[in-house]
């Protein structure tokens, strides 16, 4: 809830009947809260020192209330997550490896080793 001046300035005056600290209780000061009050407003001092005090506190205190709401809601990123699986599955690449036989064979005119699928000898034109 939005703390407000004038809520803090009643719990403040009530400092003046020895209820000291019901504003900083109000503000979120539980720990000064506890010493105002059972010291009497720091024996009346605090009560005029918070005087001054007060809006500065309450202004505090209310950006202290608006941050964990506002802030982070407002930077949460947009993320969109696709939990849908994918139609189509990415075809399977199958890769046959050729394996070319090179056989060569001896040119009966010349000697020369040859290619096997070749008509001629590469050495001497011969046909093999
Ligand atoms: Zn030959």
């Amino acid at each position: 809830m939005k703390k407000s001046r004038a809520v803090a300035y009643v719990l403040w005056a009530l400092g003046a009947l020895g209820l000291g600290g019901l504003h900083r209780f109000y503000l979120g000061r539980r720990t000064s809260g506890w010493v105002y009050l059972l010291t009497l407003d720091l024996v009346f001092v605090g009560l005029l020192l918070d005087y001054k005090l007060i809006p500065a506190m309450v202004d505090e205190a209310n950006r202290a209330l608006r941050l964990p709401p506002d802030h982070s809601q407002a930077h949460l990123p947009n993320i969109v997550v696709n939990i849908a699986a994918p139609a189509v599955t990415a075809p399977r690449v199958i890769v046959h490896e050729v394996i070319k036989e090179v056989v060569k064979i001896r040119c009966s005119y010349c000697g020369q080793l040859t290619n096997q699928g070749t008509p001629k000898c590469d050495e001497c034109g011969a046909r093999t």
